[in-house]
Formats: C-alpha cells, structure tokens, sequence
C-alpha cells in the first residue's frame, strides 16, 4: 500500500504569474494560479480574472489574455462559467459553455480547450484520467464539499467516459487552509450530522472546534469516490497565509465589510505540448 503522495509543490513563477504545477498533471497543460502578474489596481491586485467582484471589466479582459497568452491557450477556448456554490458537473463535447452557464465544476475530452474555476479561499480541484483522456476542474467552497462537488465530478466521470476512478489523478491547489478557517457552529455540524464525518477531519491538524479542513476534506471525498491516496496532490497552501501570492476572501474582510478581493484562475487543458511539471 503506497503512502499519500507526498508533495513538493514548488510556487513558480512565470511571466510574473504565481502558479503552482502538479507532477501527476505532468502530461497535460495546467495551473493553479495566483494573484500576480496581471492589471488589476487594489483591491484586485492584480491577476483578477472575476466579473463579479466590481473589478473593471476591461483589466479582466487583459488579466485573461495574459493567462491565454502565457499558456498558448487559444482565444475563446478558455472556459469560465458563473460559480453558485452548487454541485452541478457540465460535460462540454461540442459547443462551449457561455460564462452565464451555471455550474460549479466542468469535465471534458476535447483537446485545446482549457477548462477553468476562479477562487477566493475555496478550493480548486483538477482531474485527469491519462487513460480515458479526460480531465476535469471543480469549484469546492464549504456549500460545494457538503454538496459532495468532488465526487460528483468523479462520477461524472466515469458514467459519461467509462473513466475508472483507481486511473484518476488528482491535485487540489491553494485553498483556505483548517489554520485561518473558522466556520460556525451549525456548518460544523452539517458536516458531522449530514456527512458523518469525525470532529478530526473536520478541523485537521487544528485544535480548534470550529476550524474547518475544507482540503483534508476533499481529499476524503476523493478517496470515498475511488481514487487512489498515491493519486491525490495536495498543495497544502493557505490563500490566507499567502495572501501575498493570492487572493484570499477571508483575508481581505470581505464576507465582514463588504470589502471586494479578486478571483483566482486554476486550468487544465488536454494538449499534445504539455509544459511538463
Ligand atoms: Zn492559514
């Protein structure tokens, strides 16, 4: 029985863009990234690539062709759609999704097209079965992990290309960490009472009773849905520690204030040139 990977992410940088590669995506293009590198003026400063948080639309636009031209990502094959914390998996075979499609994660076999989620603390999650040709990204903030986004991305998986879960890998990027994420009392009992989950896993290395492990947490939906621990990345980066390096919703006040953060871009696209890791 293998050990869960042990992971030596290095934070890289590339044209001034943060990004975080996994060696288990090795064969495919992909990124998580982080707030560097782009146009935007505080309070998104400065790779913001969301239309929701009252960033002008035009530094968007020049945020998002930076990250295209960086990864030779095709204009118009970048895929976006609008995140409503709900576990909703939209498999793309022909025409692509427009940004007003809602869906927390997306699958796809096709080539040249990068699929991507925009985060903020939440917890991106790229897939990739290297045997079917698959890949997928899912969007897991604390409503998407109850939801069970996770595994339902796995299963979409597997029902739509006949992927087996023991070929998946797996990497789960820069997220709030258990060490900055203090959540209420009644989240922390939905997790306990509707998921049955142990007081352990919620909080992970933390003492704290209401700290909640939304990574640690993944991972174990992950594994529940047949996925090797070997096949499980995890960055272990807390946005809110780095907040340096990315955006963090709890860091900047935002939920609190009102104050408004940028938005994240993590991707992976199917390619024939891959980067490599
Ligand atoms: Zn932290």
């Amino acid at each position: 029985m293998q050990d869960q990977k042990t992971t030596n992410n290095k934070i890289a940088n590339k044209n001034d863009l943060t990004l975080i590669r996994s060696e288990l995506l090795a064969a495919t293009s992909h990124a998580f990234l982080g707030r560097t590198g782009g146009v935007s003026p505080p309070p998104h400063q400065s790779l913001n690539t969301g239309l929701h948080v009252n960033d002008n639309p035009g530094n968007i636009k020049k945020n998002r062709a930076r990250i295209r031209n960086c990864f030779s990502i095709e204009n118009k094959k970048m895929v976006i759609v609008t995140q409503v914390h709900g576990a909703e998996v939209v498999d793309i075979k022909n025409n692509l999704p427009p940004e007003t499609t809602k869906a927390d994660a997306l699958i796809t076999a096709r080539p040249s097209v990068a699929i991507a989620v925009q985060t903020a603390d939440c917890v991106p999650i790229l897939f990739f079965d290297p045997n079917k040709k698959v890949i997928g990204v899912a969007h897991a903030g604390w409503r998407g992990t109850l939801n069970k986004i996770a595994e339902k991305t796995i299963a979409a998986m597997v029902k739509n290309y006949k992927a087996d879960p023991a070929d998946i890998h797996t990497a789960l990027g820069p997220a709030i960490g258990p060490c900055c994420y203090g959540v209420s009392t009644e989240i922390i009992g939905d997790f306990k009472d509707k998921l049955g989950y142990d007081l352990k896993d919620i909080r992970g290395a933390t003492d704290g009773d209401k700290n909640l492990d939304l990574p640690g947490i993944n991972k174990l939906q992950l594994e529940a849905a047949g996925v090797a621990p070997y096949n499980i990345d995890q960055t272990r980066i807390c946005t809110a520690c780095r907040s340096d390096l990315f955006f963090s919703h709890r860091r900047a006040g935002a939920a609190a204030s009102g104050i408004q953060t940028g938005r994240q871009l993590s991707y992976i696209m199917i390619t024939n040139n891959p980067e490599g890791y």
